[in-house]
């Protein structure tokens, strides 16, 4: 049993890592040390704590205290006046000037499941993992429940898709229980690559184990006896943790060879992916797998039917498959408590921009946008006003300040055009340039098409280079009609939702911030922003 007084939990994902964490994390502990109050107060490493942008983070519970910027020579401060004498060190204390917003308000405020422990327990310990309830799922799914029992859980469940298209889980799984071949795969889609969007990393730094848990889980349901997680390059601590967490996980009989002792057999592979952003989308992912250029297939047939080596896959998102541990052990009805009766549980986001608190939030299905950005976001910096929102990362919707009440699931947004996408909140005040902020997402587009279809190889091109043309004064005016008629051609004839998603942002952004696109065109200059028509050459 853990009797510490207080815990001082380090957040250790990789932004703190090139904050030098680990420098922080010694000398904490030698200070505590020093301190002597290492009976007392244990200094744990953990994922995220949900904030970014503010170097090392620290949290004191149970004190609720949150501490930014912190560096190895704070050590010693925060163990002496805050762990010894009981009084916070107040020049560390996360900056906030909203007192209805403050930190720790911020972090509690939220309905965690799939971050339940993110930022609660050591990620590398798996005994932390297995006292929260770890790998209880999936001991009761393999000694007490059949395949198709935990399907019709999922199915009950009513989870969705959190990959962008929202399509039921337990459908996807469902069919490939019921394909012919008896060889099939498990597949997580680990390779986040949208500009912004960075809560898959965070979820496998902060709590690996879930994920393995919940491909296991599926392996069993849907028949299959290898998992193959395919994970971003660059996240090195994510994928560092996750390979120790199957090791570990084997270690124990939990994964590998007769799971908890049954004729269940579950092997988890991690696979690095090159960086392309088109292999997030799942059939380019298979091929990729298989050695393969990252090519999108054409589809169907589905990689439910014909997947990973044309074996029937399921191909699920990291953040989808977290949800599924607790949909086991809690049951479906208790997950239906949580979101809309449409799109149930919950939905992590990352939200990012001119924002006090930018970092990783998980709220019921259905929140307002509203409470994310003035509540969970802490709102704006002062003296700044909300110019737009895009929502959904590169692939989403621009949206006006008069949509903050539009709540966030998959039917909410859809009816009003708009998508979740990769849940990235991009928070804009009035000195972002749309026409700027349009051409970063065009110019993104471009570098990423495969170049398999011309409707995407070219269109991608030419709206660049229309844009760019509306950014130095040499636009004429069929120019955004142009825009709109490539877009939609381009959403029905490209092969893969790369090219065919384009067209969300362009047409949202002309509908929200028409104004703006105007100016720039009739009038040549930026209405809003005198710094950006002169960095452009524009006439302001
Ligand atoms: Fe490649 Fe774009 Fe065609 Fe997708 S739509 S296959 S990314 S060229």
């Amino acid at each position: 049993m853990n009797l510490a007084r207080a815990h001082v939990l380090v957040g250790v994902d990789d932004e703190a890592r090139l904050a030098g964490v680990e420098e922080v994390l010694a000398a904490l502990r030698e200070a505590v040390a020093d301190f002597s109050l290492s009976t007392e107060v244990q200094v744990v490493e953990t994922g995220s704590l949900g904030v970014s942008g503010h170097g090392v983070v620290v949290a004191v519970q149970p004190d609720g205290v949150y501490y930014a910027g912190v560096t190895a020579r704070d050590a010693r401060s925060i163990a002496e006046e805050h762990l010894l004498k009981g009084r916070p060190v107040r020049r560390l204390l996360l900056p906030t000037t909203a007192p209805a917003a403050r930190p720790a308000d911020v972090l509690t405020r939220q309905k965690r499941v799939v971050l339940s422990n993110c930022g609660v327990i050591d990620p590398e310990k798996i005994e932390e993992y297995i006292a929260t309830g770890g790998y209880e799922a999936l001991g009761r799914a393999v000694t007490e429940m059949t395949p198709d029992a935990v399907i019709d859980a999922v199915k009950r469940s009513g989870l969705r898709g959190r990959g962008g298209a929202g399509f039921p889980t337990g459908i996807k799984w469902s069919a490939v229980r019921t394909a012919s071949d008896p060889e099939r795969y498990v597949v997580c889609n680990a390779d986040e690559g949208e500009p912004g969007t960075f809560k898959d990393r965070l979820i496998l730094e902060g709590d690996p184990h879930k994920l393995i848990e919940a491909m296991a889980i599926t392996g069993y349901a849907v028949g299959a006896h290898v998992g193959i997680i395919y994970i971003r390059g660059e996240y090195q601590l994510s994928i560092a943790r996750t390979e120790r967490a199957i090791r570990d996980a084997e270690s124990l009989g939990i994964l590998g060879e007769r799971v908890f002792d049954t004729d269940f057999s579950f092997r988890v592979e991690v696979r690095p992916g090159a960086g392309a952003y088109v292999c997030g989308e799942e059939t380019a992912l298979l091929e990729s797998l298989e050695g393969k250029r990252g090519w999108p297939r054409i589809k169907p047939p589905y990689p439910v039917t014909c997947g990973l080596w044309a074996k029937p896959t399921v191909v699920n998102n990291v953040e989808t498959l977290a949800n599924v541990p607790d949909i086991v052990r809690l049951g479906p009805a208790w997950y239906r408590t949580l979101g809309t009766p449409t799109c149930p549980g919950t939905k992590v986001y990352t939200i990012l921009g001119n924002i006090r608190y930018p970092g990783l939030v998980e709220v019921e299905m259905g929140t307002p946008l509203r409470v994310l950005v003035h509540e969970l976001g802490g709102g704006l910096f002062p003296g700044r006003t909300l110019k737009g929102i895009l929502v959904g990362g590169a692939a989403g919707a621009f949206l006006a300040p008069t949509e903050l009440d539009v709540r966030l699931d998959f039917d909410s947004l859809a009816e009003r055009a708009a998508a979740l996408g990769s849940g990235a909140v991009l928070v804009m005040d009035e000195s972002a340039c749309m026409v700027d902020m349009l051409s970063s997402v065009l110019r993104f587009f471009r570098h990423e098409s495969c170049g398999q279809c011309a409707p995407c190889r070219s269109g991608t091109d030419v709206l660049v280079r229309l844009i760019a043309n509306l950014q130095t004064a040499t636009a004429d005016r069929r120019t955004l009609d142009q825009m709109v008629q490539i877009v939609d051609a381009m959403r029905a004839a490209s092969l893969c939702p790369l090219g065919q998603s384009v067209a969300l942002p362009v047409r949202t952004a002309f509908a929200a911030f028409r104004d703006e696109f105007t100016a720039h065109l009739a009038e040549h200059r930026c209405p809003q922003c005198q710094a950006t028509a002169r960095a452009h050459g524009l006439h302001a």
